[in-house]
């Protein structure tokens, strides 16, 4: 439990979409540990009964089954939070009418819960906002370089509305409401098959063969442990922040050089085979976190080692328990 911002959720009921997926698993353990009471949706479109197993029982924690582009009503709630939707690019590249169906219609079904109940809404965006930035490293208040009709825009335009519903309702119909722009993440309960560079390296390591390199693998990414970004979706869900915020860990690196790093940390050797760069796979991305240093007084706290570490940790036992 943090020490400042403690005592805030006790009594809280707080309603989380995508509940059982990668991050919104880890936000219901972290808002339990605070005391709130959560209501958690999922319709295991890319989630896993998994993720919140170890939930079931507690009496704080209540599950719906739901997808949300349908309306519902949990009854009152003090925080809404919107995290539901496919996020790896083969997962909305199976998925593009649900992933804009659940930015859109889904948005607006959260947001109408939190108008209906005067909830605090915090809806999570993503970096894909900027699509292929040209703008280094990527600023809130840059407007982006995202390819309206490319195979990534059903999740970057379903984000960018997310985005713009969630002004309209805070502008015209007065909702308090946060809006993340999350970069890069691992940890922990990502899948297995996402097909995202941390488990497409760290199974091909674990499995002997050689790391799938896309392209020359000069582009770069930015990765954060998955404990850091969920400290600063909880500092940004009690701030009065309305603009983006960027949540993510600067530390840049080239695709090249983090299939060595998991090569070095799985003890292996296998090498890189390379395949073609999907299209409009961005050249580099990098968070500009000043804002959310000075308006949330957060920043990652876990090095890439100490993260890839646990995370291999995780895939190794999740491989043992279904071998
Ligand atoms: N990538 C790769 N091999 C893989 C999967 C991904 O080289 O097996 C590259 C991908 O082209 C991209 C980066 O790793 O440049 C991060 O991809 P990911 O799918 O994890 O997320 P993105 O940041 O593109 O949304």
């Amino acid at each position: 439990m943090s020490d400042t911002l403690a005592s805030k959720m006790y009594g809280k009921t707080v309603l989380v979409s995508g509940a059982a997926g990668f991050l919104g698993s880890h936000m219901c353990d972290r808002l339990l540990a605070e005391g709130a009471q959560v209501v958690a949706l999922d319709n295991f479109i890319t989630g896993h009964r998994r993720n919140i197993a170890h939930l079931q029982g507690n009496p704080s924690f209540r599950f719906v089954e739901h997808d949300i582009t349908k309306p519902i009503d949990v009854g009152p709630v003090d925080y809404v939070i919107n995290m539901a939707s496919p996020a790896s690019p083969k997962d909305y590249l199976e998925f593009p009418i649900e992933t804009l169906d659940v930015g859109s219609f889904g948005t607006r079904n959260m947001l109408e819960i939190a108008a209906r109940y005067n909830a605090k809404f915090l809806t999570t965006s993503t970096s894909e906002c900027y699509g292929d930035p040209q703008v280094h490293p990527q600023v809130e208040s840059y407007w982006g370089n995202v390819n309206p009709v490319g195979p990534r825009s059903c999740y970057d335009e379903s984000k960018r509305f997310s985005e713009a519903i969630t002004m309209a309702y805070h502008r015209s119909r007065g909702v308090r409401t946060s809006i993340a722009r999350i970069f890069n993440t691992f940890g922990p309960r990502m899948k297995l098959n996402d097909g995202r560079v941390v488990p497409a390296f760290v199974d091909q390591a674990l499995q002997g063969i050689p790391l799938t390199l896309f392209g020359d693998g000069s582009q770069t990414r930015s990765f954060c442990y998955v404990s850091d970004l969920i400290d600063g979706l909880y500092r940004l869900l009690l701030s009065t922040e309305v603009y983006p915020v960027n949540l993510g860990n600067p530390n840049e690196i080239t695709i090249r050089e983090f299939a060595e790093v998991i090569t070095k940390l799985t003890e292996t050797a296998t090498g890189v085979v390379c395949k073609p760069l999907p299209e409009d796979d961005p050249r580099q991305r990098q968070p500009d976190i000043t804002k959310a240093r000075q308006v949330l007084g957060w920043e990652p706290k876990v090095d890439l080692t100490t993260g890839l570490l646990a995370t291999i940790r995780y895939f190794q036992d999740l491989e043992g328990s279904s071998a």
